[in-house]
C-alpha cells in the first residue's frame, strides 16, 4: 500500500483511530481493521534469510520503523505488536515505543536497561506499590543504590545528584495521593549538574494518561505505562509500554528478548483496535465526571479533604494547569481523585473500610477493585489494600492517610456514581 503522510493535518484523536493507515509491518490493503497475527514462530525461506533476521534484530544499522524486519520468533518482533508500538509512540509524542507483558515489566526494563552495579537511582517516595517494592526490595540486591528524595523540593534533588546517579524516577500525579511534580524544574536541576554521563528522567504517566499529559515534551527522556489501565481501557488484558529515544531502543529490545516479557500479539491487537482509538473519548467523559465528583466530595461533611488536580485547592494546582494539558491545549486534570475521611487514624480507617464494604455489597455504578482507568468506576482504600505491604509509619511519611480513598472514574452516568458514593458515606458515618 502507498505511504501517505497525514502528520499534522489531523487531530491526534483522529489519527489514533486510523493509525498511520499505512504500516511497514503489514501490507493489509483490504482490511479496514488491522489484522491480528497469531504465530509464535515464522517460516524462513532459507538459512540465509534466518541469518539475516538475526543480524537485523536490535541492530543500529537496521531501522525497524522504516522496513519490516525479517520475522523469526514472537518474543523478538511481531507485526501486531509493532503496529501498536508505532501508535503508542505517536500518542506519547516519542521517538519509539516497546510494548511489554505488564506495566511492571516495562518499568523494570526502563531501569535495568540503563543501570549497572555501582550506579544510583533517585526516586520520589510516593509510588505505585509494586514499583516501590521493586526499588526497595530487589534493585538494591544488584549493587544499585536507591536514594529516596521528595522531588517536589528541587533543592533536595540538587543535593542528591552525584556522579553515580543515572536515573531520576517519578510519577506525576503520584499514586495514590496525586502529588504533582514539576517536570520542567526537575529537568532544569538535572541539566544544571552537567554530569559526565547522561541522567535519564523516567516518568510513569499511567495516572495522567497521555491524553492529559505528554512528559516527553516537558523534559522527560522516557515514559512508562501500564497499558492495563486507561490505554487498554476496558480491563480485559494486561500490558505495559516503554516510550523513549531511539538511542535506547535496541538495548530495550534486547532486554525484553532476554528478560522474556513482550506483550503478546493478541493483547497488542486488543489495545491497538479497542484501547488507543477510544482513549480520548473515554478520558473526556471520565474527566468531566471526576470534576463533578470532586466538587460533591469537597462539600461533604464526612470528608476532610479532596485532592484532585482540577480543584483550585490542590496544593500544586498551578503546576497541574501548566503540565496537564490535552493535545488541543485544554486543561486536563485527569480521571483520578483521592480524598480523606474525617476522624482520628483508627476511626478514619474504620470508616474507610465500612465505606468499601458498603460499596461492595450495594453499589452498581462503583466497583470495589484495584486497578484504574477502566470504563467502570473503581474505588479502593490504599491504607488497607494496595499499600498494605508498606509499614504504617512509612505510609504516613509518604502521605498515605488511614482514611484516604482513591477513585478512578468510569463512564457511567455521574449522577449514579454520586448517589452510590453518597449512600456509602452515610453508612460510613453511622457504622464506621
Ligand atoms: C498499574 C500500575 C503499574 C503496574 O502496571 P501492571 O500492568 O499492573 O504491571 C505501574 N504504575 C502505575 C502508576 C500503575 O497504576
Amino acid at each position: 500500500m502507498k505511504k501517505r503522510n497525514f502528520k499534522n493535518d489531523y487531530h491526534k484523536e483522529t489519527r489514533l483511530i486510523h493509525g498511520d493507515f499505512y504500516s511497514v509491518h503489514w501490507d493489509y490493503k483490504d482490511h479496514m481493521t488491522p489484522p491480528i497475527s497469531s504465530s509464535a514462530a515464522f517460516r524462513l525461506e532459507s538459512a540465509e534469510r534466518g541469518a539475516e533476521g538475526f543480524i537485523q534484530f536490535a541492530n543500529p544499522e537496521f531501522d525497524r520503523h522504516k522496513k519490516q524486519p525479517i520475522l523469526i520468533y514472537e518474543r523478538l518482533d511481531e507485526p501486531s505488536r509493532s503496529m501498536l508500538e508505532d501508535n503508542l509512540a505517536l500518542q506519547e509524542e516519542g521517538e519509539c515505543a516497546v510494548a511489554f507483558a505488564t506495566g511492571m515489566a516495562a518499568i523494570t526494563c526502563s531501569i535495568l536497561s540503563i543501570l549497572k552495579s555501582g550506579d544510583s537511582i533517585i526516586a520520589h517516595p510516593t509510588l505505585y506499590g509494586c514499583t516501590y517494592s521493586l526499588l526497595a526490595n530487589w534493585i538494591p540486591n544488584l549493587g544499585i543504590n536507591v536514594k529516596w528524595v521528595d522531588l517536589k523540593d528541587t533543592n533536595k534533588l540538587s543535593k542528591a545528584i552525584d556522579e553515580s546517579v543515572k536515573i531520576v524516577y517519578l510519577e506525576t500525579p503520584s499514586n495514590p495521593t496525586l502529588e504533582i511534580i514539576d517536570l520542567k524544574k526537575v529537568r532544569d536541576v538535572i541539566d544544571s549538574k552537567k554530569s559526565k554521563e547522561k541522567i535519564y528522567l523516567i516518568v510513569d504517566n499511567t495516572f495522567a494518561t497521555p491524553y492529559c499529559q505528554r512528559p516527553l515534551n516537558l523534559g522527560a527522556d522516557i515514559v512508562v505505562h501500564s497499558l492495563t489501565k486507561d490505554i487498554g481501557g476496558f480491563g480485559t488484558d494486561m500490558g505495559g509500554a516503554w516510550i523513549g529515544p531511539k538511542e535506547l531502543e535496541n538495548r530495550v529490545l534486547l532486554f525484553r528478548k532476554d528478560f522474556g516479557s513482550p506483550l503478546s500479539a493478541k493483547n497488542s491487537w486488543q489495545i491497538l483496535v479497542y484501547g488507543l482509538p477510544t482513549l480520548a473519548i473515554r478520558v473526556k467523559k471520565q474527566m468531566e465526571s471526576a470534576m463533578e465528583v470532586a466538587k460533591f466530595l469537597e462539600t461533604h461533611p464526612l470528608v476532610e479533604k479532596v485532592i484532585y488536580p482540577g480543584l483550585k485547592s490542590h496544593p500544586q494546582y498551578e503546576i497541574a494547569k501548566k503540565q496537564m494539558v490535552s493535545c488541543d491545549g485544554e486543561f486536563a486534570p485527569g480521571i483520578m481523585i483521592y480524598f480523606v475521611l474525617k476522624g482520628k487514624p483508627e476511626k478514619a480507617q474504620k470508616r474507610g473500610r465500612a465505606m468499601m464494604n458498603h460499596i461492595a455489597g450495594n453499589a452498581l455504578a462503583i466497583t470495589l477493585a484495584v486497578s484504574l482507568g477502566n470504563i467502570r468506576t473503581l474505588v479502593e482504600h490504599p491504607s488497607s489494600m494496595t499499600h498494605a505491604p508498606i509499614p504504617i509509619e512509612r505510609q504516613l511519611k509518604a502521605g498515605i492517610e488511614p482514611g484516604g480513598i482513591r477513585i478512578s472514574l468510569g463512564i457511567e452516568n455521574v449522577k449514579d456514581i454520586i448517589k452510590d458514593l453518597s449512600k456509602a458515606l452515610e453508612y460510613a458515618r453511622d457504622k464506621g
